[in-house]
């Protein structure tokens, strides 16, 4: 099975939207006061508070300067799914400069 391994370039984090839920914000009281809370008409089950872009910010508000979730164990559901090596990995690395993730390495199983 090829697997990917995350190497911390956290070009996830300053380069697509990203939005947490209210769930998310019970979890993490840091979102809502750090986040921005979505207007009435623009909310969804997933998306009550934006953490990027926000004005000012080039990165999440969370991601510290050596590329670390500050919240890491109450991250949002959105960051929990994200795959590393997943094409949407791969085009947010494309998209800061970074090379392609490479498989880290192969499993069989018998
Ligand atoms: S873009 Fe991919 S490799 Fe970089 S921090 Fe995010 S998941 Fe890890
Ligand atoms: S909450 Fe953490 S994992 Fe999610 S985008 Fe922000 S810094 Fe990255």
């Amino acid at each position: 099975m090829t697997q990917f391994t995350c190497d911390g370039c956290g070009a996830c984090c300053r380069t697509f939207p990203i939005f947490a839920s209210a769930d998310d914000a019970e979890r993490e009281p840091r979102i809502a006061r750090e986040g921005r809370e979505l207007a009435t008409h623009l909310r969804t089950a997933d998306w009550r508070f934006q953490l990027y872009p926000l004005p000012f910010r080039e990165t999440c508000g969370f991601l510290d300067s050596e590329n670390r979730c500050e919240i890491y164990d109450s991250r949002p559901d959105v960051c929990r799914r994200f795959e590393a090596g997943s094409p949407q990995c791969q085009e947010a690395r494309r998209r800061g400069g970074f090379g392609e993730l490479e498989k880290s390495e192969s499993v069989f199983s018998s």
